[in-house]
């Protein structure tokens, strides 16, 4: 028994974090949210070079496919290889076969030469015809004339800007500093402690999997009147999971809640990469329907059409061959783990 469906988007992704998997044990054990950028991932963007980035971003590409996830709404950020970063992960998703939507995460955590080359990548990119966003790590990290800089340019280029909002109290003052600058092209990662009458415009990403890793609470995104969609922030890109994770907290804070609505945040993420609705993935259960699929751990692709090509049949990527991917991002993983 098969169902068909248009394939799945990943609203919130970090391809660069695919090779972070058993890194080093930071100098010390994270005690919040804060010291988690800190001493993990803050020393592992520092470390990448555009040849992790590249197979980072082909290991990521090839778990979403796998996933039947057919688009990527990826935050990138390297510090030390900011320039063509964003073509490196177009490239390494177009080759595996599935869509990505790039954004540098601009931040001023490296001084003002850091947030204007951030702001010049998104910039090149979108100006190069790239598919993509203008991306800012966070409010937090920015000073206002970054943001201001970067709503400037995503309006330039029509397009919104994928932002983290609220992922724990440290981003507290982020709705009263992005007020002047939100549409409905952003995206808004997280909004863990967005308050209920936060004015911001732009799509909310509830990204439940990764909120209980990093022990920021629970964003209760039902309580929103924005579009609200999936993401990952990073771990895989396996949206059926991700929706069941989405339900299963959603339970846990209301015992009536019905699947129907955080299926109805896995589809809204179609909304950010209509192209999706031309994709065809042939799972290996009917019904696709949240009352089986919260139940029904495993559910698989048997085929994936992206654009009217077979990427993904009979268990495998037909552009690409998934052992050499998985050995040369495990190559670049050790070399990423010797620098830290
Ligand atoms: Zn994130």
């Amino acid at each position: 028994m098969t169902a068909v469906t248009p394939g799945l988007v990943c609203a919130h992704h970090h391809l660069y974090s695919a090779l972070a998997r058993g890194m080093p044990r930071p100098p010390r054990t994270p005690r919040d949210f804060p010291e988690i950028l800190e001493l993990v991932w803050w020393r592992l963007d520092v470390a990448l070079d555009l040849e992790m980035i590249r197979w980072s971003a082909m290991l990521g590409a090839l778990e979403a496919l796998e996933q039947g996830t057919t688009a990527i709404v990826d935050h990138h950020e390297s510090p030390q290889a900011i320039e063509g970063s964003l073509t490196v992960i177009a490239e390494a998703c177009a080759e595996v076969g599935i869509r990505v939507v790039c954004a540098y995460g601009v931040t001023d955590r490296h001084g003002p030469d850091g947030a204007r080359r951030g702001l010049e990548e998104n910039r090149r990119f979108l100006a190069e015809g790239g598919r993509g966003m203008v991306g800012l790590h966070a409010a937090f990290t920015c000073e206002d004339s970054t943001l201001e800089q970067a709503a400037g340019l995503a309006a330039e280029f029509g397009v919104g800007v994928h932002i983290h909002v609220c992922e724990d109290r440290v981003d507290a003052d982020a709705p009263r500093r992005l007020a002047p600058f939100t549409d409905e092209r952003w995206v808004l990662a997280h909004g863990v402690h967005l308050p209920d009458d936060h004015a911001l415009a732009g799509t909310i990403v509830h990204n439940p999997r990764s909120n209980l890793n990093n022990g920021v609470g629970y964003a209760r995104p039902a309580r929103f009147s924005n579009p609200v969609a999936l993401g990952s922030d990073g771990i895989g890109a396996a949206m059926l999971d991700e929706f069941a994770f989405a339900y299963f907290c959603h339970r846990a804070d209301d015992v009536t809640a019905d699947p129907q609505t955080a299926w109805s945040w896995l589809e809204n993420g179609r909304n950010l990469v209509p192209e999706v609705l031309d994709d065809r993935v042939t799972w290996s259960y009917e019904p696709v329907d949240p009352w089986y699929v919260a139940y029904t751990p495993g559910i698989r692709p048997l085929r994936v059409e992206v654009g009217g090509e077979i990427v993904w049949d009979e268990g495998r990527p037909t552009r690409v061959d998934p052992d050499e991917i998985r050995a040369k991002a495990a190559e670049q993983a050790r070399r990423l783990h010797a620098r830290l």
